[in-house]
């Protein structure tokens, strides 16, 4: 089946983090955490400043769980920071703790802690970032996206992307979002993001503000509404941060003319978030709200949605990896998983992404998740995704792709043919 697609659009990425999983040091083929002694500590590739930094690993089969003596005593002489494949987790060593100046018994930094954690490692030259971001839009391109929304913004990649979009170095159109950790450093990240939507350039975006109101589902820390397996002693995850605080995130947010976007997987994260947007709006503000994930609505809270200026942004492609485990885990919640012919039946703005890197950017891998879900039970989508794959704006770096049965034939990105 062919595929001709107008800007078509990856509405949830970690840009920067995309690059340099695809050119940095990748954990993922890890065995078990003893195959670290093979890691070339002093390969150029894998430092950030004089940090040992690598992404990837998964603990799931391991015969041992991940610990910071394995680290202090094959990397002696270093600090380590090696992030989980799923973006909450960090596996840390004595040196990088003490840095951090964190307390933990076995290296694991968990959600905010990691996040602070990842926050505070040195940063990579400039040089090292050009090639990231080159070996992003290579990825993004190779799964036939031109236009990528990044959650992951920092006052270093934006002031590059404007230099790199000037040079016409760039082959994707971005739009780009802070991600805020606690109320001590909102008013910086405001600042930052008016100030870098006075500089935006005809490939480049500023949008807004970012922050996780929940955890994930194979962590068991997306906040739900039911136990997780049904049973009370497995927990229901819980929100990250209290909802008078958001409120001020969303007031602030919104007064400066700037969207507010929030990580919410579970269904009660999503009723929440959405619960409050009316409470704010109901008082006279406006403003625009995406809700990062969206993977288990109730009904109620889809209704919810409709006064509001929102935009779910889901990524299919998660059901591939989620599926083995998805139906025990989330027990009676299953019915409410990936809603996206519910959202489409509301008339609910949606975009679909990937997650990258932690699922590979492919448009082609999202459409198989949405074909092959119907036999575990999930509604089929019976929109069009290549209108929900395309960027809405039309007046945004003018693109097209065609993607033939998976493969990717022809990029124009901006009037250039791209070579694949
Ligand atoms: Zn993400």
């Amino acid at each position: 089946m062919l595929y001709k697609i107008p800007r078509l659009y990856d509405s949830h990425g970690h840009f920067l983090a995309t690059g340099q999983f695809a050119s940095g040091l990748h954990l993922g083929s890890l065995q078990k955490a003893e195959d670290l002694a093979s890691v070339d500590e002093n390969n150029p590739a894998f430092l950030r400043g004089e940090w040992l930094v690598g992404f990837g690993w998964n603990e799931k089969h391991w015969p041992t769980p991940p610990h910071k003596d394995l680290l202090d005593k094959l990397f002696p002489n270093r600090a380590v920071f090696f992030a989980r494949k799923d973006g909450h987790r960090s596996w840390v060593n004595s040196k990088a703790l003490e840095y951090f100046g964190i307390q933990s018994e076995n290296g694991i930094l968990i959600e905010k802690d990691h996040l602070r954690a990842w926050d505070q490692l040195p940063n990579y030259t400039k040089t090292q970032q050009r090639a990231h971001i080159l070996s992003a839009c290579k990825e993004y391109n190779k799964g036939g996206f031109t236009h990528v929304r990044d959650l992951t913004c920092s006052e270093s990649l934006w002031n590059l992307l404007v230099e790199m979009s000037d040079s016409k170095e760039l082959t994707v159109a971005l739009e780009e979002n802070y991600t805020t950790h606690d109320l001590n450093d909102l008013d910086h990240m405001l600042a930052l993001c008016l100030q870098a939507k006075k500089a935006e350039t005809s490939y480049l975006r500023m949008k807004g503000i970012k922050l996780f109101y929940d955890g994930t589902l194979g962590s068991q820390t997306a906040y739900l509404s039911k136990p997780y397996y049904g049973k009370t002693s497995e927990g229901q995850g819980s929100a990250l941060w209290p909802l008078e605080q958001v409120e001020e995130v969303i007031k602030k947010t919104w007064a400066a003319g700037l969207e507010f976007s929030v990580h919410v997987i579970g269904d009660q994260a999503a009723h929440d978030m959405v619960a409050l947007a009316r409470k704010i709006s109901a008082a006279g503000a406006v403003g625009r709200l995406n809700l990062e994930h969206a993977q288990i609505l109730r009904p109620e809270t889809i209704q919810m949605m409709k006064p509001l200026h929102v935009r779910c942004h889901m990524q299919p492609c998660h059901w591939l990896s989620d599926q083995v485990w998805l139906k025990e885990k989330l027990s009676d919640l299953y019915r409410y998983v990936f809603p996206w012919e519910a959202l489409k039946n509301a008339q609910i703005p949606m975009s679909f992404g990937c997650d990258a890197p932690v699922e590979p950017p492919s448009f082609w891998r999202n459409k198989k998740a949405l074909d092959e879900s119907v036999a575990a039970g999930i509604k089929k989508f019976t929109g069009d995704i290549a209108v929900i794959h395309s960027h809405p704006d039309k007046n945004f770096a003018d693109s097209y792709s065609v993607i033939e049965d998976g493969i990717v034939k022809e990029i124009v990105f901006d009037g250039r043919r791209l070579e694949l």
